[in-house]
């Protein structure tokens, strides 16, 4: 049996005085929870150290949403695992959609990242998914087939095995149009299949799946056979919310 994951995706949202609220009552309702499932926030890049000042020693890990393919040097505005590393935080999400889409980013080069997370002893959460146009041509499978092949070629198995993959279709993002719980759970059979083609100890990596996450889907999505939890966006902004999709993980 694979535990369960339930990680919000903040993206470019929050202040600090919003965020205390946030992370405080998330860091309560993590403790009621306790250790049966595993919780996380990806918080904005500037408020890591507020997420380790709150959260240290609490069952609420916290990472970050991109990471540098590099360790140090001249590039500018970009921001080396370690760095992250430092402040407490053990994920950082690679290649999600909005990265893809609006800053280019190529399937080598999140693998390329994938790598230097590990590296750095974080855990990668690799994003692949398909856009409506691809799952209409009925190209869903090869899109995120591929997507998973660039990482997996670049991994060792063993570095593989610490990976978290997140299947969240594009037309599902923030669109309020979940896939159907039998639509993620076809598209991530063929995932787990296609990890235990490089390797028969790679099903055990979790498969998250993300997309239009609410209290009102989210047991149908994490009852399903190899969906092994959520990438929550939106409703992760919300505690209440956000513990209630936790709740049913
Ligand atoms: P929403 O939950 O807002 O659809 O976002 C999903 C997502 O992109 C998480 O990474």
């Amino acid at each position: 049996q694979r535990v369960k994951w339930v990680i919000g995706n903040w993206k470019m949202h929050g202040r600090l005085a919003e965020n205390a609220a946030l992370l405080q009552a998330v860091a309560d309702g993590a403790s009621a929870i306790g250790n049966s499932i595993r919780m996380a926030v990806c918080v904005p890049t500037p408020y890591l150290a507020q997420a380790q000042a709150l959260l240290s020693g609490k069952p609420l890990a916290w990472g970050v949403q991109d990471i540098s393919p590099y360790t140090h040097g001249a590039y500018t505005g970009e921001v080396a695992a370690e760095m992250a590393g430092e402040f407490g935080a053990t994920l950082a999400i690679v290649g999600h959609s909005e990265r893809r889409a609006y800053h280019a980013e190529s399937s080598e080069l999140v693998a390329a990242k994938a790598r230097r997370a590990l590296e750095a002893d974080l855990t990668p959460i690799v994003c692949i998914g398909e856009t409506l146009d691809e799952r209409e041509a009925g190209t869903t499978e090869s899109v995120v087939g591929a997507q998973l092949d660039a990482v997996l070629k670049l991994l060792s198995v063993e570095e593989a095995g610490r990976i978290v993959v997140a299947y969240e279709p594009v037309w599902a993002i923030g669109t309020g149009r979940s896939a159907t719980a039998e639509q993620a759970q076809e598209v991530h059979a063929f995932l787990r299949a296609r990890l235990a083609q490089k390797d028969a100890s790679l099903t055990r990596v979790p498969l998250l799946y993300g997309g239009s996450v609410k209290p009102e889907n989210a047991l149908a999505l994490f009852g399903q056979a190899d969906i092994d939890g959520g990438l929550i966006g939106g409703a992760s902004l919300k505690s209440e919310d956000f513990l209630a999709i936790c709740e049913q993980a």
